[in-house]
């Protein structure tokens, strides 16, 4: 028997999920399904890939079936941090409603408002929105939540941290109190789940593995480097390696362009991706970078949450992050749905401390990268004493 069946969904919806190719639920699902169709308040977390958008998407549609929503009176929001994972989700609805009569509206900043306003008045039944654009329209009066049955927080721990919780704040008081309440993320600490306390009633806490680990499918390396060799290095390893697509994080905006303008006067080509490019900039990079027009996007941590694009291989963190979660959410855009991926982190003398917080957070010693890149195999190699005294090894040479 088909084990979505067990969970409690429609059979439309379980013969829709055999079209996507989901054959079983994933653990995340199977464990907050049931409990979500049952109305009660989630925090579940999951590590990265694991399917935690069915995990809410699902039963949201089940929970609102059979009804419509009045104009401007939504019955779910969804909340993300980002633009791009509000539309990414909004896709994934609009995947799963194909026969439906529920209909959704993304609320995302640098996009016409105005169509947006003529959709909300049409009647929405499912509200994707981040915080910023949610609050322009609420402040105009383009919407009212007495119907609002139920709020998803996506990548929840981001959404309740300092520079969000004032919008979620506000919007929340616009929310009616009685209604269900689902948060999801890769890492919820005690701290984040003492903030979210207010925002839900008897939650139930899924931790299907523990908080903020990282998912076994990737490979995790650290090279150390310095800032002589940096570049050097990373122009040998993408040269070098076989890739599908890649994601180089950057932790400054403006290093981004750096390192764009160095990698292009050495011929590899590549996309920028960060919060400070105007909407059509974004959508387009993001665009290309999918459908593998360029198969290396430098990217801010506006791509660190929740972005699902099929064939990223590898990661590059060019520089440690310096909060850890990020390190965690970084590297999950390789290695998603069962598939292998490769992180690889550049780490200076200085960095010592945050790559210590990584791993104290993710309870694990990261391997030092000493892939022989001519042969392909593993090789015992010292790279540190090698970048130290800032020479490249041989196998890093073209
Ligand atoms: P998370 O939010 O946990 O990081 P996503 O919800 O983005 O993960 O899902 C990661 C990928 O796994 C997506 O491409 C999604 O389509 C796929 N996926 C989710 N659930 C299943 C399933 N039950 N079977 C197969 N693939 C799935
Ligand atoms: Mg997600």
């Amino acid at each position: 028997m088909n084990k979505f069946k067990n969970l409690g969904l429609s059979d439309d919806l379980i013969l829709l999920l055999s079209e996507l190719g989901y054959k079983e639920p994933t653990k995340i699902q199977s464990l907050s399904i049931p409990l979500a169709l049952m109305g009660r308040d989630i925090l579940g977390c999951a590590q990265t890939g694991t399917g935690k958008t069915a995990s809410f998407v699902l039963p949201i549609i089940e929970i609102l079936n059979n009804q419509k929503s009045k104009a401007r009176m939504p019955r779910s929001l969804i909340l993300t941090p980002t633009r791009e994972l509000a539309e990414q989700i909004s896709i994934y609805f609009k995947k799963i409603l194909k026969n439906n009569k529920l209909n959704f509206c993304l609320l995302i900043g640098g996009t016409a408002l105005t169509d947006q306003d003529k959709l909300l008045n049409k009647g929405v039944d499912i509200l994707i929105a981040t915080p910023g654009r949610l609050i322009d329209h609420i402040n105009r009066g383009n919407i009212l939540f007495n119907d609002l049955k139920i709020l998803v927080i996506d990548e929840a721990d981001r959404m309740l941290d300092m520079g969000f919780i004032p919008d979620i704040d506000q919007i929340s008081e616009n929310l009616p109190k009685i209604r269900q309440t689902l948060f999801f993320s890769a890492t919820l600490n005690k701290e984040i789940l003492n903030i979210g306390k207010r925002f839900v009633i008897n939650p139930k806490l899924i931790e299907v593995s523990p908080p903020s680990s990282t998912s076994n499918t990737i490979d995790q390396y650290i090279i150390k480097c310095n800032n002589k060799n940096k570049l050097n290095t990373l122009e040998n390893i993408l040269s070098n390696i076989e890739t599908k697509n890649t994601v180089i994080f950057c932790n400054r905006k403006k290093d981004i362009g750096s390192l764009y303008t160095a990698l292009k006067r050495r011929n590899i080509s590549s996309i920028m991706f960060h919060g400070d490019l105007i909407q059509s900039k974004r959508q387009e990079a993001l665009r290309e970078f999918k459908n593998g027009n360029n198969k290396i996007l430098i990217a801010s941590d506006v791509a660190g949450r929740g972005i699902d694009i099929e064939n990223i291989s590898h990661v590059i963190n060019f520089d440690v992050p310096i909060n850890p979660e990020d390190y965690v959410h970084r590297i999950g855009r390789t290695g998603r749905a069962g598939k292998k991926g490769t992180a690889i982190t550049f780490v200076l003398k200085k960095d010592t401390k945050y790559l210590q917080e990584i791993e104290k957070l993710i309870k694990m010693k990261i391997k030092i990268f000493n892939i022989n890149l001519e042969e392909k195999k593993i090789q015992d190699y010292e790279f540190d004493t090698l970048y130290e005294s800032n020479q490249i090894p041989n196998f890093l040479k073209r």
